[in-house]
């Protein structure tokens, strides 16, 4: 069986202050969970993260990353430095860096390759917009974002990477996806990487992301393909955050 992932996706936000609070509040909070958890921050608190979070069971990482090695690309960060920090985890592809920073399938391919040959988890965002859902196009949309990753890492590293299906209506819209609704492109979704490496498909992790919230976090990943949730506006307050990890547990 896999096991479970919660990952919050603070986004463009935070403080020392509110980060310290939010961070020992998950740590107090956190009892015996059994599912996996990491944060994903914004980069200028990856120290903090690797402060208040090293030896605990919460992993941290970056919600970008450069798919450069190093030099002159000002304004960006590169792997070594989400390694400096003890970094594990790093988002790619997130629909909000593909809208407003024009990110294309083959950018986020190129991350993703770089982020693994680096020993970073990366965690891959695919989804459809409202327009597309409603065009028919959830399937086509999702696999064109995946193929271009599967393509970059190769058959073999399918179970190296975490897939996040997150649908754009549902991000920060309070619209969550029904559990029905994202199970049928998890399913999807996981068909796709059995077709590239049935065995390694068995083990890749899967999340929902869009609006998942503590009374709605058990139903979704109570489906057979929903391993976890990728976690925006509800994991900014510990109470919520730690909701969904009992929810996971
Ligand atoms: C996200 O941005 O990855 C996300 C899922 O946001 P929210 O939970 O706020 O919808």
């Amino acid at each position: 069986m896999r096991p479970k992932l919660v990952v919050g996706n603070w986004k463009m936000n935070g403080s020392r202050v509110a980060n310290a609070t939010l961070l020992t509040g998950i740590l107090e909070g956190l009892d015996n969970a059994k599912a996996a958890v990491a944060v994903c921050v914004p980069a200028p608190y990856l120290f903090q993260a690797e402060e208040i979070l090293k030896g605990s069971p919460v992993a941290w990482g970056a919600q970008d990353v450069s798919c450069h090695p190093v030099g002159a690309y000002t304004g960006e960060v590169c792997m070594t430095m989400l390694q400096d920090f003890g970094s594990r985890y790093v988002i790619v592809g997130h629909s909000e860096r593909r809208a407003y920073h024009g990110e294309t399938n083959e950018l986020v391919a190129k991350k993703t390759g770089a982020a693994l040959a680096a020993g970073l988890t990366p965690i891959v965002c695919v989804g459809e917009t409202l327009v597309q859902r409603e065009a028919g196009q959830t399937m086509a949309v999702v696999n064109a974002q995946l193929d271009a990753v599967l393509e970059a890492i190769g058959a073999q590293a399918i179970d190296k990477i975490v897939l996040a299906y997150e649908p754009v209506w549902a991000i920060g819209t309070g619209k969550t996806a029904t559990p029905a609704m994202a199970q049928e492109v998890h399913a999807a979704l996981r068909e796709k990487l059995r077709a590239c490496n049935a065995e390694a498909a068995e083990n890749t992790l899967v999340l929902y992301g869009g609006s998942m919230k503590p009374d709605n976090a058990a139903d979704l990943m109570a489906q057979p393909d929903i391993d976890g949730g990728l976690i925006g506006g509800a994991a900014l307050k510990a109470e919520d955050f730690l909701g969904i990890i009992r929810a996971a547990s």
